[in-house]
């Protein structure tokens, strides 16, 4: 009988396997990190071929320490780090250039020549997103015309390009496969999420062939079977960007219902239906999954020091040890004693928007210790958290009810109590934090009948943690005004000459 799935879950520094059960309980799981490559300064890349060796022996040591043949797994779910760009020759199935990350800055060029053109626009309304290195579209476009016979290969269709997720089921079907899901097609910016097809437009915009692309399908669904011995057979049936994933994990499900993700930065998606909504505060409109044909949007904000935060306390400050022990600190004291931290290291992002402000600290008395410092710092993770949510409450009219919430500082009780106290909606923190490998496991499970419907996933709130806002918490329109105090010092500082 088949009563197991398996989830990828393919990140920026490693590549991890989970198996999970009928009940979406975790069974076994592997994970091995690979290489980071800075070839320059602001370039990272990945070697594809370590992404999927790393990727598979994974799944394999996953099953062998389950003691789980290929025919007991019902299904393979696929969720990555997403943006990142693969191009390929579909002959010989070798990568022509390495993995160009998402974080790579080296297309910020072709982005300001783009924006100076005029194109920002036509990129937002039919993409989502904003013209930024980030996305996969410029990158496709940097390797065609960097590596030597590239584009003209391309145009006779000998080459593929793929986000991670198409890569890993080109490789685990033996070259048969090439797809992408909606989710991964909507970080590229050359997909139009209306139409929900590549974008002629764009591609011409950004000169690159049709022929290229993979196919776009659901999010849950079988697209193929794995040929690799060891997986030989297994169906894959489920595909999400990571964030896409975790938002999934999380059931979020609902119109309104949210995910935050604590991580060095922070991602906070919310489901905002069946419209796409284009921001007015410089968030991202992305697809959430389309299962059956049926699309869910969400808008998508990131905080670029969330975690990373305390670790500037822990690496650089010194005043802690490891990032758990933040919380003993910040709890050493009642309150911030008017100390606010903004953690502008490397500018501010949504609502905000400014790439020349800087960290700052304000409101410091003869008496501010480092237990002010942290906990000023922890707040900081929870404010800015909110601004997001306050700018996606604004675009789309729809009022959050409860935060989910992930990610390594997800587990500071102090951080998510302050969270809610903030937003003045409860905070939930599930039992099973590893959300994003869950959703992809979910997806999976739905795209072979696992489970029929999303009803019938297995519940999601059992042995939750719930932060519910504190009655006797009376600061929190001072928090928030002097939060905003703080953010003006910051950009008053940077404005000067
Ligand atoms: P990523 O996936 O981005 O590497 P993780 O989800 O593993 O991040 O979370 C690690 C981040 O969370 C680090 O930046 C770390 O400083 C922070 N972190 C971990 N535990 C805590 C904690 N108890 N309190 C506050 N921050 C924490």
């Amino acid at each position: 009988m088949k009563k197991f799935i398996l989830a990828f879950d393919q990140g920026t520094t490693s590549s991890r396997s989970i198996l999970y059960d009928e009940n979406a309980n975790p069974i076994a799981s592997h994970q091995l990190e690979f290489k980071q490559h800075y070839p320059r300064s602001g370039w990272v890349e990945h070697d594809p071929n370590e992404i999927w060796d790393t990727q598979i022996k994974t799944a394999v040591e996953t099953i062998k320490t389950a003691g789980v043949t290929p025919t007991e797994i019902s299904a393979i779910g696929i969720t990555n780090q997403r943006e990142t760009t693969v191009v390929w020759n579909r002959k010989t199935g070798e990568p022509i250039y390495n993995a160009i990350v998402w974080q790579d800055r080296r297309t910020t060029t072709i982005c300001s020549q783009l924006k100076t053109n005029g194109k920002e626009t036509l990129f937002q309304k039919t993409t989502g997103l904003l013209l930024d290195p980030y996305f996969s579209g410029t990158k496709i476009n940097w390797i065609l015309e960097n590596v030597s016979g590239a584009r003209e290969h391309a145009e006779k269709g000998e080459l593929a390009f793929g986000t991670i997720d198409s890569w890993l089921i080109w490789k685990l079907t033996n070259g048969k496969t090439h797809v992408t899901d909606v989710t991964n097609a909507s970080r590229t910016l050359i997909f139009d999420i209306r139409s929900l097809d590549w974008s002629d437009a764009l591609l011409n915009e950004l000169s690159i062939p049709r022929p290229m692309l993979p196919t776009v399908v659901d999010s849950a669904g079988t697209v193929g079977e794995a040929e690799v011995t060891e997986l030989a057979g297994i169906p894959i049936s489920g595909i999400a960007g990571d964030q896409h994933a975790a938002l999934f994990g999380q059931q979020c499900f609902k119109k309104g219902s949210a995910k935050n993700t604590y991580g060095t930065g922070c991602f906070l998606l919310m489901n905002t239906g069946e419209e796409p909504i284009i921001s007015k505060h410089e968030l991202l409109t992305t697809i959430a999954w389309r299962i059956q044909g049926k699309i869910t949007y969400a808008l998508e904000g990131s905080v670029f020091m969330g975690g990373a935060t305390i670790q500037w306390l822990r690496d650089e400050l010194q005043i802690i040890d490891s990032a758990p022990d933040v919380e003993a600190l910040a709890q050493s004291v009642s309150d911030t004693g008017g100390v606010s931290l903004i953690p502008a290291f490397t500018g501010l992002g949504a609502p905000y928007w400014n790439p020349d402000a800087r960290g700052t600290i304000v409101g410091m008395t003869r008496g501010t210790s480092k237990a002010h410092i942290a906990r000023a710092a922890l707040e900081s993770i929870a404010l800015q958290s909110f601004e997001l949510l306050e700018a996606m409450e604004a675009d789309s009219g729809i009022s959050l009810q409860k935060l989910h919430v992930d990610g390594g500082a997800a587990n500071n009780d102090l951080l998510m109590q302050f969270q809610a106290d903030i937003n003045e909606e409860s905070v939930l923190r599930p039992k099973n934090t590893e959300t994003t490998a869950l959703g992809a496991a979910f997806l999976a499970g739905l795209g072979v009948g696992v489970w029929k419907t999303i009803n019938d996933l297995p519940p999601h709130e059992e042995g939750a943690v719930n932060f519910e806002p504190n009655s006797e918490f009376n600061d929190r329109d001072q928090k928030i005004a002097d939060w905003r105090k703080a953010v003006a010092a910051a950009e008053y500082w940077a404005g000067l000459e």
